[in-house]
């Protein structure tokens, strides 16, 4: 469950959002990256992190409508938080453990 709490933090941001497919979980993050030039060239093309050197552009989410290239998609956090809470009965309580946790320290 702390890992879905990590994805409702994570897509309380604008313009990210979140899908599951075959491989796993994923976040879309909508945003320019900073290092992108006008031009359309990489700023750090040969320090560019591992994920851009793996990304082909076989298939991108572009390819496809959201809902038919995933398995889940979460367009932003309350569409996760009722995923979260159908998925997982004691979510309520988890919250709830949580937050006490974080009210002791
Ligand atoms: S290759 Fe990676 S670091 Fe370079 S512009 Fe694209 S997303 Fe940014």
């Amino acid at each position: 469950m702390h890992d879905f709490d990590h994805m409702l933090w994570q897509l309380s941001h604008q313009n990210i959002q979140a899908y599951k497919d075959e491989d796993g979980w994923y976040l879309l993050i909508n945003n320019p990256c900073t290092h992108l030039l006008e031009d359309g060239r990489c700023g750090i093309y040969d320090d560019r992190p591992k994920i851009c050197r793996e990304y082909t552009n076989d298939f991108c989410e572009f390819d496809e409508s959201s809902e038919d290239g995933f398995d889940l998609f979460f367009e932003g956090y309350d569409a996760l938080l009722k995923y979260v809470r159908r998925r997982f009965k004691t979510w309520n309580n988890y919250a709830t453990t949580r937050d006490e946790h974080l009210n002791e320290s």
